[in-house]
C-alpha cells in the first residue's frame, strides 16, 4: 500500500469533525485565542478551559492533549505554532516540530485518524505555500516511519487552502 494514501485533504470547520483527535493552532497560554483556537474553545465548552488551566501552558513547536468535551473529536491535541518573522527564526523547523509533536501524541494516545488545521496561517502569518509544504512533507515523512494515526486529514477553512494542500499531498504521491 502508499502510505500516502492515509493523507486526505478537507474543506470545512475542524470543530465539525468526528475523528480521534483533532489539533488546535493554540498560543503559549493555551487558555484560548481568535481563529481556530476561538472556534474549538466555543465548540468544545468552558470545561476545556479548566482542563488548559492545568497544564501550565506550552512552548512553541511542542503539543499537550486534553479531552474533546462537547465536540464530535475525542481528543484535541495543542500544539504552538511560530509567529513568522521573515523565516530567519527557526520558523521553518519550530513549524515541522508542531506536526511532528502533535503525531507522537496522537500515536502514544492510539488515535487512528487526526485532523489538523493549517498551523501558524492565520494570525501568526506563516506564509501559506511554504507552511504547506511543511505540514505535507512532514506529515509524509512521519506517517511513512509508522503504523499510527493511520489517516491524517488537513482540514483547511477555504476552498483556496484546500486546492494548495491537494497540489502539495499530490506531489508528494508522485515523489
Ligand atoms: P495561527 O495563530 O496559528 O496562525 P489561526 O487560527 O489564526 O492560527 O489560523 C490558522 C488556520 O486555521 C488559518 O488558515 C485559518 O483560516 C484556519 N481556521 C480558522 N478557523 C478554522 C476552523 N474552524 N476550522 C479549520 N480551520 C480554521
Amino acid at each position: 500500500m502508499n502510505d500516502r494514501a492515509r493523507i486526505e485533504v478537507h474543506a470545512g470547520d475542524i470543530t465539525k469533525l468526528a475523528v480521534d483527535a483533532i489539533v488546535n493552532a493554540a498560543n503559549t497560554s493555551l487558555l484560548g485565542g481568535g481563529g481556530v483556537d476561538g472556534a474549538i474553545h466555543r465548540a468544545a465548552g468552558r470545561e476545556l478551559e479548566f482542563e488548559c488551566r492545568m497544564l501550565n501552558g506550552c512552548k512553541v513547536g511542542e503539543a499537550k492533549i486534553t479531552k474533546g468535551y462537547k465536540l464530535p473529536a475525542r481528543y484535541i491535541i495543542h500544539t504552538v505554532g511560530p509567529v513568522w518573522q521573515g523565516g530567519g527564526k527557526g520558523e521553518a523547523e519550530l513549524l515541522a516540530s508542531c506536526y511532528i509533536s502533535s503525531l507522537e501524541l496522537a500515536a502514544a494516545n492510539d488515535c487512528r485518524t487526526v485532523a489538523f488545521p493549517a498551523i501558524s496561517t492565520g494570525v501568526y502569518r506563516y506564509p501559506k505555500d511554504e507552511a504547506t509544504q511543511i505540514a505535507v512533507d512532514t506529515v509524509g515523512a512521519f506517517i511513512d516511519e509508522r503504523t499510527m494515526p493511520e489517516t491524517v486529514i488537513f482540514c483547511c477553512f477555504d476552498d483556496q487552502m484546500a486546492e494548495l494542500y491537494r497540489q502539495a499531498v499530490a506531489a508528494l504521491r508522485k515523489s
